[in-house]
């Protein structure tokens, strides 16, 4: 949809997106009260994060050219009051960070691995969809904690990514019909933590997989989607093992936020922390960049680049 956009009025700022963010639970939001975020409503604008730039600023706390970050519609150009927009520090990183590995979904890796997981030195840490952006940020975190990883991912070019930031052991679970006896083969004296971001055929291996008194971090469960829900078949085993599985969501950690984000600027910055992004351009492009997230055509975090 088209439509012309005003000057602001008094108290509003005025943003052009640079960047918008695609995440998987914005699938989830299309379903009718399934998800812990309301559902979008028809005829109105998808929301999600976006990073933008200052145009015209009737606020005394915004000036031109300030970067800002919003969770609004999908759109290119906005009027805003500024309460609805929080003020980016570059700090040296590129903008577009800040919906990544330096926004929620790192963030997300952060929280399930040093506060659900409390991964340890010498822990051996199973990460899914290790090459994502959650994934990519919770391999090397766990990595800089002195852990093993063993990451999972679908196809070559994330397998390379995987050994490129390091991960000990790689398993590319397309080519892995016996999830579980890869795994097996990768951890032979069990894992202490999965990670786990896909739900389904991972997590049944990662349990059968597990050490006693292992720690199963839910994240999310991207392999169920559009699917009729099927628990692990071995749950079981849970119970003989007295595993502990704990689910969690980002947003009851944001208090972490600025701390988190300081710590993973000197991360970038000294290179202990790389990444991947995959860019579509234009807005039009956003409802395919969605989908390619289902398809695992996105390494790294997927982005649409606006301006
Ligand atoms: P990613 O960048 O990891 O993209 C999604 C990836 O999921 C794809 O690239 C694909 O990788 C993988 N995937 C898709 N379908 C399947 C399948 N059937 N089986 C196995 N893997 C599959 O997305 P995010 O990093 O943004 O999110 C990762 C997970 O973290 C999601 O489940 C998301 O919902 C969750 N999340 C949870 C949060 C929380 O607060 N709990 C916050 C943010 C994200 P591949 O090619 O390797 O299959």
């Amino acid at each position: 949809v088209e439509i012309d956009v005003p000057p602001p009025a008094k108290g509003q700022v005025q943003v052009r997106n640079l960047w918008m963010s695609v995440d998987p639970y914005m699938r989830n939001r299309m379903n009718k009260g399934a998800s812990y975020v309301p559902p979008f409503q028809l005829g109105q604008p998808l929301q999600g994060g976006a990073v933008g730039e200052v145009i015209v600023s009737e606020d005394s706390d915004f000036r031109p050219g300030d970067l800002v970050m919003s969770m609004l519609g999908w759109r290119e150009l906005f009027n805003v009051g500024a309460g609805a927009l929080q003020k980016i520090d570059p700090d040296g990183l590129p903008p577009q960070l800040f919906l990544g590995l330096a926004g929620m979904p790192g963030l997300t890796a952060y929280i399930g691995l040093c506060r659900i997981a409390r991964a340890k030195a010498q822990e051996t840490v199973f990460v899914s969809a290790a090459a994502g952006a959650v994934g990519s940020a919770a391999c090397q975190i766990a990595l800089i904690n002195g852990c093993k990883v063993i990451g999972s991912a679908g196809g070559s070019t994330k397998i390379e990514f995987l050994r490129e930031i390091g991960v000990d052991q790689t398993i590319d679970y397309k080519a892995s019909p016996d999830l579980a006896a890869v795994l097996a083969r990768a951890a032979p004296s069990g894992i202490d933590i999965y990670f786990d971001n896909v739900g389904g055929p991972h997590l049944e291996a990662a349990l059968a997989n597990s050490r006693p008194f292992g720690r199963i971090v839910l994240c999310g469960s991207i392999s169920q989607t559009d699917r009729p829900a099927r628990g692990p078949s071995n749950i079981g085993i849970a119970v003989s093992k007295r595993l502990t599985l704990q689910g969690f969501i980002v947003s009851d950690h944001l208090r972490e936020m600025a701390g988190f984000v300081a710590e993973m600027g000197d991360w970038i910055k000294s290179g202990r922390i790389k990444w991947r992004e995959t860019v579509d351009r234009g807005i039009e492009s956003a409802p395919a960049a969605l989908l390619k997230l289902f398809a695992g055509e996105n390494v790294g975090k997927m982005l649409v680049k606006l301006a």
